[in-house]
């Protein structure tokens, strides 16, 4: 009987969720899902100096925002945990105690001095740099007077002298090191707290991960871990290491960057919450991400995760550095938003609105949401388009109702002849709004465009806006004619 399949997300609470670790995250939940295994999260926090007290909660909200949910977690509990690497410290000092009992580890009270002189004189004979295993030839004598001394240490691997390490991956293929190019890393700082390397092995151990999906800058460490399992007889995972992700101009890594920047002219969004601000919603940045070194087949750029889960393998990911799709991104969201309810459109794109400082109306927001579904691709792009509806007295150029070919004394009298017209209709429906002013436009003899451009103005402020029959119907009769009143109004002392 094979073992279930477990996987795991291990993010390190140092910053926001980064669009990278989002994305490791996704493969990670999508091929256990595929899998019918266990997704777990779990937090890597044994780096004190680096922690973030923010960042597990946007890690967290940030997962969850994407539609990404695991089985055990620090805040589900789970029959492996805890799943904060703080809280399992001391099964990390056992077995870094182990390892040295074996003769697997040592113990190293090289001080920063000396290990800063011998980089210093590595970088000047501009040789292999790196730790010198000073520690590891000491005679049992001296290790014996070094420990009584009371001196701090480290505990450091001891990677075989000779010989070669292959890595298995998924993504990758075999990957092959050198023993020779490897270097004896610390487990245990000494301080008692572990490094990621002697934490993340003993966790995937005990925690009986089956195969791990991470961000590729984790190769030249991968080989030093599979020593470790070896050492420690312990079963070695499957590995698939996820293409690096680049700047859009396929100029340095993307995952570098720990905010939004500008790249040849362009804004690139890099926190998770970057792109939930700026107006995405999450069903489109998670299949922008899924598009990122993996395809869905049949030429398909638009999928849901359902979808995507039965066919998600990653034997199928492409190991080549892969550009985030950003020019998809506005238009892969204009899509899902288009596919929205109109109730659900509403209820995102509102705290977009409030957050502008708009007192908005839910059914005035309900009405009008139908209006510019296709007209925007993010939410953010609702504002713009929808805030005048919310605006009690609008703040706007007169000189925008003045019509050009007809000036401001004919522009007067077309909007004067609207108002009348206006205010004998007794439905305010779209379809009588819009034969009543089809009619006045035959009447007057103007074209259609010049006479519903300056209501347009008249009723939004604004030259470009949502439809005008459907803004005239949303926005209804009382406060249509009001804003006719102010627009008579500016444009009679125009006249003057
Ligand atoms: N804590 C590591 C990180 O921040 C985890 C790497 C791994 O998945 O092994 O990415």
């Amino acid at each position: 009987m094979s073992l279930p399949v477990r996987l795991r997300f291990a993010p390190s609470p140092t910053g926001p969720l980064h669009i990278g670790g989002a994305r490791t995250a996704l493969f990670n939940w999508l091929y256990a899902r595929h899998c019918g295994g266990v997704f777990v999260l779990r937090i890597e926090d044994t780096d004190r100096s680096r922690l973030v007290p923010e960042a597990l909660d946007d890690i967290v909200s940030g997962l969850r925002w994407l539609g990404i949910d695991w089985d055990e977690g620090p805040d589900v509990g789970g029959p492996y945990g805890p799943y904060c690497q703080s809280e399992r410290a001391d099964l990390y000092r056992h077995w870094a105690r182990w390892l040295i009992e074996q003769g697997q580890a040592y113990k190293c009270w090289c001080t920063s001095e000396r290990l800063d002189m011998l980089r210093h004189v590595q970088h000047q004979e501009k040789g292999k740099v790196g730790y010198d295993r000073h520690c590891r030839r000491l005679d049992p004598t001296q290790v014996a007077q070094l420990e009584s001394s009371g001196a701090p240490y480290v505990v450091r691997f001891k990677v075989p002298a000779s010989g070669g390490t292959s890595i298995q991956d998924l993504i990758r293929g075999d990957i092959t090191f050198q023993h020779e190019q490897l270097e004896d890393l610390v487990l245990l700082k000494s301080d008692g707290f572990p490094t990621y390397h002697l934490a993340n092995v003993v966790d995937d151990h005990f925690m009986e991960i089956t195969h791990i999906v991470r961000a590729d800058e984790w190769i030249p460490t991968a080989p030093l871990h599979v020593l470790m399992y070896d050492a420690f007889g312990w079963k070695r995972p499957v590995y698939a290491h996820a293409p690096l992700i680049l700047n859009p101009s396929g100029k340095g890594k993307l995952s570098k960057r720990t905010q939004a920047f500008t790249d040849e002219g362009q804004e690139v969004l890099v926190q998770l919450r970057e792109f939930r601000r700026a107006g995405y919603l999450p069903e489109a940045v998670v299949n922008f991400l899924a598009n990122v070194g993996w395809a869905f087949g049949d030429d398909q750029e638009v999928f849901t995760m359902e979808q995507a889960t039965p066919r998600f393998e990653l034997s199928d990911v492409n190991p080549a550095p892969a550009r985030l799709p950003y020019s998809k991104l506005d238009w892969l969201n204009g899509v899902y938003i288009r596919e929205l309810e109109p109730s659900r459109l509403a209820t995102a794109a509102k705290p977009f609105l409030e957050a502008a400082g708009l007192p908005v109306d839910d059914g005035l927001l309900l009405k009008a949401i139908p209006l510019v579904r296709e007209r925007i691709k993010t939410l953010r792009e609702a504002v713009s388009w929808l805030d005048f509806l919310f605006i009690d007295q609008l703040a706007y150029d007169p000189s925008l109702l003045v019509e050009n070919r007809v000036g401001p004394a004919g522009s007067l009298l077309a909007l004067t002849r609207v108002r009348e017209v206006l205010a004998a209709l007794t439905d305010f429906e779209t379809e009588r709004l819009e034969a009543a002013l089809r009619t006045l436009v035959a009447d007057l003899g103007v074209k259609p465009a010049q006479l519903f451009g300056i209501v347009r103005v008249a009723v939004s402020g604004k030259t470009v806006a949502p439809p005008l029959f459907g803004t005239l119907g949303a926005l209804g009769k009382d406060r249509v004619l009001a804003r006719l009143d102010q627009a008579i109004n500016l444009l009679s002392r125009l006249v003057m």
